[in-house]
Parts: C-alpha cells; structure tokens; sequence
C-alpha cells in the first residue's frame, strides 16, 4: 500500500465549532428578545428525510432556537402546502423555514420553494436567493455548498487564484458553489454527465468538488498531487454503510487534504442551517450579525 498522504479535514469537529459559534450568537440574540425559530416542513414517509429532519431539529434545538416541525401526510393537496407556508411566512416567531425535499409524487417542489419568503429561506433556493447568488448581492446562501467553503476556509485552502473544479451541476450544489467559489476569485470549471475526459479535467483542479451522486467515481490517479478534495456525495452500500463519490484511500494517497464520508461534508451542511437560521433571524430584527460575534472573534 502507499503512504496515505492527505490531511483530513474533520467536518464533525468543524461543524461542531460553527454550531459552538451560533449558539453563542444565538445568546446573546435571545438576550434581545429574539429568540431564532425554525420551522421544518415534512410531507410524507420518506425515511431518510425523517432522519434529516431529527438531526436538524435536534442541532437547531442545541443552538437554543425555537424548532416547529409541521408533518403532513403524503396525500397533502398542493394549495394545502402553499397554505402552510403562507402561515408560516405570516409567523413572527418563525425565521426560517425548510422544506424537506424531496417531496412526495404529484406535488409541485419548484412551486412551493418559490413561495417561501426569501428572507426566511434558510435553504437558499427561491428565486431571489439564486439571485443574490448571482449577482453577489445579500442573501441566504444553500447549506451545503456553503459547508463547503466554510470547511476550505477552516482547512487553510487559499480559493483566490486557485484552479476550482466541481463535478455536479445541481441547483442545490454544483451550481452554488461554483458561484461562490467565484465570488472568491478561484478559476472554476463545472463538470457533468457529458463532460469529456472527467479524469483530465479533474486532473487540472488545486480544489476538488464532487457532488455526483456515482460510489467512488472519482479515484486517485485523477487528483493532482497536494489538491484540496471534497467529497460530498452520500451514497448507500448495499451492504450497509455510506460511501462517498471518492475512492477515498487511493485519492487520500495522492491529495494534500481531503473530506471523509462520514465526518466530511454531511455535519456541515446541518451547521450551515442553523447559522442561516440565526442570521435571518438577526436580519429580520434588524440585528447586525458582527455585533453578535462571540468575544474570542471580536479580538
Ligand atoms: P443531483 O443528482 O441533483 O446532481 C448530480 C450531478 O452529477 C448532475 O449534475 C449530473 O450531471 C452529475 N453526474 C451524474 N453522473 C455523472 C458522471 N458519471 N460523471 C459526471 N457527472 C455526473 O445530485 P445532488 O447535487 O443533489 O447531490 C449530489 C450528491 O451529494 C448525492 O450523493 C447526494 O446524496 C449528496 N448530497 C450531500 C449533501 C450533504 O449534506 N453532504 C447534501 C446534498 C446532496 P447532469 O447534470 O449532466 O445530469
């Protein structure tokens, strides 16, 4: 075997201090008579959702935020769930709101999304929020790409100048976070399903983002020697256990730091979440986010 080369970067031990730090700031919110609400809206059976939205209740209820979880039935009409997040809009004591996706068949997600109130959209995916996105404007920004950079940041990974490539295009990651790689001045090349020579192009990246979907696509011989690789796929084993869109030994061997899965990118998508949740909360209070910085930050 080689010589495992790679740093780990720890993402459970990152999200924990992101969460330490919002619950700190949640504090000192709730010494104002603000206390952060979050509302979580679950449609239907769908097991692995109610595992997220346990894990995201629990890590919103540490931070000591208000947590509402509206279940609905799978049979929930469209204009039912548009009633929900109207009241939900209407709730003073509501900040953020998430709506667990997927959602069962026959309902209209894109629709529903579009009617959260963009200052509450804690997932970042209404259309004022891509937006701000966009054009580097103020907004919420989705979780887990978010996570994503938080952890580069914490990892000591320089993004200015740096060769950016993510395989993946989704709304919810792909696309997000070469937009805010961007916005850091990295050089970004977005990679999919009819992208030619992946390998080669993968080969060229100082900054590797998978998020496929593809049990161990990526492998070693497609990472650059000293490159910052993240893995955020989830995918299940057939025999039980998750697995990442890596080939985690071979690459580690070769990468200058890389992500597990488990530990990597999963924790810091729920740490994402329940800082959107405080910083709405602080922006819909008119709050601004540095005065709420814990001590040990403000130096
Ligand atoms: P999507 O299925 O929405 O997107 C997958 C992307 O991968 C698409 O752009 C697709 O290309 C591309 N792709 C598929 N096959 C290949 C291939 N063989 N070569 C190159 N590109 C390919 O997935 P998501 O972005 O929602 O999620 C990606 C992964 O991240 C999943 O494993 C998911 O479980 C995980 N995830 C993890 C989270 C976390 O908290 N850690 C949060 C969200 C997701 P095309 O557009 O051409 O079809």
């Amino acid at each position: 075997m080689s010589t495992a080369s790679a740093r780990i970067l720890d993402g459970k031990a990152v999200a924990r201090s992101v969460r330490d730090e919002v619950r700190e700031r949640a504090e000192r919110l709730i010494a104002r008579g603000v206390r952060p609400g979050l509302a979580v809206v679950l449609v239907g059976e769908d097991p692995a959702s109610q595992v997220y939205v346990r894990n995201k209740d629990r890590a919103a209820q540490e931070a000591g935020f208000e947590v509402r979880t509206e279940r609905l039935p799978a049979t929930t009409g469209q204009e039912q769930l548009h009633a929900v997040v109207d009241a939900l809009n209407a709730d003073p004591a509501v900040h953020g709101i998430l709506v667990q996706l997927p959602l069962p068949e026959g309902l209209d997600a894109d629709a529903v999304v579009a009617r959260l109130d963009p200052a509450k959209d804690v997932d970042g995916l209404t259309p004022t929020n891509v937006a701000a996105l966009v054009t580097g404007r103020e907004g919420l920004v989705p979780c887990t790409p978010a996570g994503c950079i938080e952890l580069l940041d914490r990892g000591g990974v320089e993004l200015k100048g740096a060769r950016v490539v993510v395989v993946g295009r989704s709304m919810l990651v792909g696309k997000p976070f070469a937009l805010l790689a961007l916005a850091r001045h990295a050089t970004v090349t977005i990679c999919h399903s009819r992208t030619r020579d992946l390998a080669g192009v993968c080969r060229d990246a100082d900054v590797l983002v998978a998020a496929v979907g593809r049990p161990e696509l990526v492998r070693g011989d497609w990472v650059k020697p000293g490159a910052a690789v993240l893995d955020v796929g989830i995918n299940r084993r057939p025999e039980g256990g998750l697995v990442g869109d890596v080939a985690f030994e071979e690459a580690r061997a070769v990468a200058g730091l890389i992500t597990p899965v488990p530990g990597g990118v999963g924790p810091m998508t729920i740490a994402m979440l329940i800082r959107n949740t405080a910083l709405a909360a602080a922006r819909l209070h008119g709050v601004a986010w540095d005065e709420l910085a814990p001590a040990a930050a403000q130096g």
